[in-house]
This record gives C-alpha cells, structure tokens and sequence, in this order.
C-alpha cells in the first residue's frame, strides 16, 4: 500500500460554463414537449391542455433521462414505451375525472379510448426524437453538460497495527468502535497467523482436552473494516514511517499512527542446548507439536524393551513454575495419565510428569497457601515437583539441572522465559531491563510522533498506582482500548486518557477439576481466595465467557461435554518420526531475520 494521495476529480472540461445542469435540462424537455405537443393536439383534440400536459410531460423527461449524442432510436423507443402509462394516466382516469365522470377502466371505455393511445404512442415517439435533438443541439451550441464537481475525499489517515494477539486485535476492534464510520481513517493490523490465539486455554489443547482451532478466533471475522494483512514484519523504518512485511510477494505499509503490539517470545536464557531439545509453549503449534510428542512417546514406549529407554520416553518435564507450567503440567499429567488405560503394557510408575522450578515455591503470582494448596494436590496426582532448581543443559534424551543432578527424559517443555519481541531491538527506542519499549502514561512512545505500544512488548506504568503493569492478556486488553482512544483524541483534538487499570485477580487450573482462584473484591484492596472445584467451574465459565465470538464458545462448551462422557482424543495428528523434528524447534517455527 503506498502512501493514499487525495482524489481530485476534475470537471468536465468546458470553455463556456453552461446554464446549471436542471435548468438546461429542463429546456431541453419544454422545447421537446412542445415540438411533440402537435401529435396530442391532433389525437387528443384537446387544444390548449394537450399543449400543456405534452410540456409538463416534456420538462419531466428532459430532467429524468439522459441522452447520449446521437442516440435517436434508443431516445425514441424509451419515450413511446412511456406512452401505455401515460395514456392509463391521463386518457383513462385524470382526463374523464377533471371533466366530472367515472374513470374510463371499463372495457368498453377503454376501447373507446384507443385513438388515445395511437396519439400518446405518437407523442412519445415524437418526444423521444425532439429530446434527443434539442440535446444535441444544447451540446452543440453550450458545451457539454456540467459534470457536479464531487467534494475533494478527506485527506486519509492510515493506522498501523503490528500483531494479531489480544493488545492488536483489541486495538483494531477499539478504533473500528471510537472511529465509527470516518471513512478517513484507514486502519490495517498486520499479523504472522490468521487468528487470534486464546492463550488462557493453550494448555487444554496441549493436554488434548480441546480442539486446536476452537480456542483460535479468526481475525477477520472479528474486524469490520480493519484491513488484514498476514505475513511476519521483518523491518519497522520509524523515520521513513514504513514497515516491511515479508509475505509472498512482500508488501511495504507507510503508516501516520503506529501501534507496535508483536508480544513476546520465547526467551532460552542463552542456553543453546535447551533451546536445541525443548519445545516452546507459546503458540498453538508448539501446543499441537507437545500433545503429539506425548501421543508419540506412549507409541514408542510401547514397543520398547529397555525398561530405562521406556521410563526415558515417559518422562515429560516443563520448565518453570509459573501459570503457564503449572496449567500445563497438570493437563499433561492427566492426558497421560489417562492414555495409559489404552496402552495395557505401560505400568503408571513408568511415567514421570517433572516440574523444574527455581523458587522455592510454585505460582509466585498467588498467594504463599493457593501456592502450597497447587502443589499437594498435584503431586497427590502423580507429578514431581524439583523447587530451587532450574534447567542447565540439554542433550538428546537428558536434562541437566543446576546442581549438576540429570533428569533422562523425552520430552522437555520450556514456559521458564519469555522476552519481548526481538524486532524492537532494532528500533531507535528506550527499552525497559526486560526489552520492552517504554511507553508514557498514554502509551505513547516519548519522541517519536504517532508511534504506540501495548501488551507484552511494551513496559507500561500504571497512571494511578505507578506499579509496572504485569505482560498479562488481561492487561493487553485494557491497555488496547485506552490506546485506541488515545489515537481517536491525537487524530480529532480530544485529550488523551492515563492508563490505569486494577487487575480483576487470577485463576489457575492444576488439573483434574481443580483450581486455584485469588480474586479482586470490587471496590476494595481486598482478595478472596478459594480452590478445588468450585474454582475450576468459575475458571472455566469466566474463560469460557472471555473466549471472543459464540461460535467458538459453542465448541468448547460441546468439547467439555464430550470430555464427561468420553476419554480424550490421541489420535497423532503431526508425524514425529523425523528425527530433525525431535531437535528442537522446525525451521518453520524460526523466526525471519529483522532488519534495522
Ligand atoms: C500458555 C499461556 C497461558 C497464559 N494464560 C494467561 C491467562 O490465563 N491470563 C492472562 O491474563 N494472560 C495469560 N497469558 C499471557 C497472555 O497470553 C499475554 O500476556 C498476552 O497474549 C499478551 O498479548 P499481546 O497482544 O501483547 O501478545 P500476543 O498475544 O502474544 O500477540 C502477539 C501477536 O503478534 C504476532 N506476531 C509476532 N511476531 C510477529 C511478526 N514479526 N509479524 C507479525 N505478527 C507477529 C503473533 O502472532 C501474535 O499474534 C498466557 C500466556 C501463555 C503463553
């Protein structure tokens, strides 16, 4: 898309400027209406009302219709065709009505009347022939007709969205809503997937509870009037105001307003062999690549006769004890747990599910007792939990911990690290300790004109309480629609809005129809707290809530009811059995490389 210039239309190039466009239109009907009067007065032997009715008629035709030069037949043959409805007009009911009798709709009195119609057949066709000269003749002696010059379009205003997650999606939907219908404002969200990929339940579909595509909303069906572009930004130019997407073929967008909400990616800490043999747990791929690697693993253990290789291929360890662990080593540990009922020669004590924490307790977002009431009820269900540990190293079939202790393992999940995107490294802007670009209160990038950021890629300080604002989709949200709203008031005048936004709490599911909630009392500084199973159903219905479009929420509803009544899916859907894919992360899912 290059930069939209204002449209001007010129006018029709006219040296004489004509009489206005109705007044020589309607000259041009009263001199045909005249000339074809002749042909009334003859049939209609009505004198000087037929001449009357015939100019009436002819400064109507004139003002409606269009003659092109030279079209006589064409002019001809459309006014006679007006000829029936005219004669039922006039002849049949207005004529006989204004002399004081009955409309003449009877069959013999419409017979009678035949010499009417012969004269408006007449009269049209006259008409038609006369309209279309007197045009010519206009056109002639005037100039052409005066085209209406259109108002010049509004000088357009293109907004730049960078990335389709929950900070730039909220962001597109918030200025489709503050900017309504100004056709002036022209907003375009770039992103690398079609969908808006519901994060919250990433784990549900890691531990094959829910369909991959159903927790995924299409952008595009969420935006009205946003332009979509799909490919991955590879050069953000802020002093020429352009950004490089590297779609087939690769498209350059100039923008006014820019809104950088790219998130955040995986961070290995500079662990090279980690990153090498883990598996990332960011997006729906690598969710789809953890459930099929698990799927693969029962397949293979299955058959193997080495009882360490078995327990090797068993053994399924994350990374880290945050939300995204945690949820995730509960889902997989009932997944796998539940999948040994259709492998007969697995025994439960083969099967590891280690989570590798370097605090000295889980869930350092909850409270020091939800934290403690996690971590019992999971390891009640199977899972090991290694607290003040972290992962070193990483090779083929092994994992090594700080203290120089090794885990033999398969599978290893990496949720430990997370930066903002690498992209913003090349731009000219202040970056807080974790990467992420500093934003003033109104989520302006200071110095740089029109450029904005929100979500996980930006460090936002809460106006009101001056804490930083945690990279949470519940915050991305919040900070979306006060950004839009601030690019309304910069584009139309207005004042920009503080960002200030009180968490709602948080919810964790640690598996098998239990969690953890620590919730905001509205209107106070208080939490409550509670967990189990009436934790999990609010979990579940708040997501299910939260999850954008009913569709999507119909199918995760109809997949938890299955899931009552059914065991979960293992069906393998990705083959594993490259062994380039058990590397590490495919070349697909490498990034592109950024340009400055
Ligand atoms: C497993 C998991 C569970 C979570 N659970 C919760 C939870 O329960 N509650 C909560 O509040 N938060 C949760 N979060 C955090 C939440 O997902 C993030 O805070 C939120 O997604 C941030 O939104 P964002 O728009 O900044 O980034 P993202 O949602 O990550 O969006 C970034 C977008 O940019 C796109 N993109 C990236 N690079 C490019 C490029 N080069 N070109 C074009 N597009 C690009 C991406 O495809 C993506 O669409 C969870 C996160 C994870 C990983």
């Amino acid at each position: 898309m290059s930069a939209s210039e204002p449209v001007v239309r010129t006018a029709w190039p006219s040296a004489r400027p004509g009489p206005s466009r109705l007044l020589r239109r309607a000259g041009v009907g009263l001199a045909s209406g005249l000339v074809a009067s002749a042909a009334l007065v003859v049939t209609l032997r009505l004198g000087f009302t037929a001449i009357a009715v015939a100019a009436a008629v002819g400064i109507a035709h004139g003002v409606w219709f269009c003659f092109p030069r030279r079209a006589y037949l064409d002019s001809m043959m459309t006014a006679a065709a007006l000829a029936i409805p005219l004669w039922s007009l006039m002849s049949v009911v207005l004529f006989p009505v204004l002399s004081g009798q009955h409309p003449m709709w009877t069959a013999a009195g419409m017979r009678a009347l035949v010499p009417h119609l012969v004269g408006w057949v007449l009269f049209g066709a006259a008409l038609g022939l006369a309209a279309q000269a007197a045009s010519d003749a206009a056109d002639r002696w005037l100039g052409p007709e005066p085209i209406p010059v259109p108002p010049p379009e509004p000088q357009k205003r293109r907004i730049l969205v960078l990335g389709g997650g929950f900070a730039g999606v909220e962001t597109a939907v918030s200025l489709e809503r503050v900017f309504g219908a100004d056709r002036s404002i022209v907003i375009t969200l770039v992103s690398d997937t079609n969908a808006l990929l519901f994060t919250p339940m990433l784990a549900e579909v890691a531990g094959s509870s829910l369909e991959p595509t159903h927790i995924s909303s299409p952008i595009r069906t969420t935006l009205r009037r946003t332009q979509v572009v799909r490919g991955p930004v590879t050069r953000v130019d802020l002093a020429a105001k352009r950004v490089v997407v590297a779609c087939d073929p690769p498209v350059t967008l100039a923008y006014d307003q820019l809104v950088l909400a790219l998130g955040a990616v995986t961070n290995h800490l500079g662990l090279v062999n980690v990153a090498r043999h883990t598996l990332g747990f960011k997006s729906l791929r690598e969710a789809m690549r953890i459930r099929n690697q698990v799927i693969d693993a029962f397949e293979r253990a299955e058959v193997e006769t080495d009882p360490e290789r078995r327990r090797e291929l068993l053994t399924f360890v994350v990374a880290g004890g945050g939300f995204a662990g945690v949820e995730l080593a509960g889902a997989l540990n009932d997944f796998a747990r539940g999948m040994l009922a259709d492998f007969p020669d697995l025994r439960p004590e083969e099967l590891a599910i280690v989570l590798v924490h370097p605090g000295d307790r889980i869930l350092p977002e909850l409270s020091p007792q939800l934290a403690a009431y996690a971590l019992e009820r999971m390891a009640a269900r199977g899972v090991t939990f290694r607290l003040g540990e972290r992962v070193a190293d990483a090779r083929q079939g092994a994992f090594v911990l700080k203290s120089g202790e090794e885990i033999r393992g398969h599978t290893l999940v990496w949720t430990a690290g997370s930066t903002p995107h690498p992209i913003l490294k090349t731009l000219p802007l202040d970056r807080s300790k974790r990467g992420a670009v500093v934003v003033d209160e109104h989520l302006a990038v200071p110095g740089q004109e029109g450029v904005w950021a929100a979500g996980d890629c930006a460090a936002i300080v809460d106006a009101r309480t001056k804490e930083p604002c945690p990279p949470t989709a519940q915050f991305a949200l919040r900070e979306a629609r006060t950004l839009a709203e601030n690019i309304h008031a910069a584009l139309t005048g207005g004042q920009p809005k503080a960002f200030h936004f009180d968490a709602l709490g948080a919810l964790c599911v640690v598996g098998h129809h239990t969690a953890c909630a620590e919730l905001r009392v509205p209107f106070t500084r208080r939490n409550v707290r509670f967990s189990g199973l009436l934790a999990w159903l609010m979990w579940r219905s708040i997501y299910v809530a939260k999850l954008p479009g009913l569709e999507r929420k119909v199918r995760v509803l109809s997949d938890w009811t299955l899931e009552l009544f059914f065991p979960r899916d293992i069906v393998q859907t990705i083959d594993l059995s490259e062994p380039a894919r058990l590397q590490g992360p495919a070349a697909a899912d490498k990034p592109p490389p950024y340009a400055a």
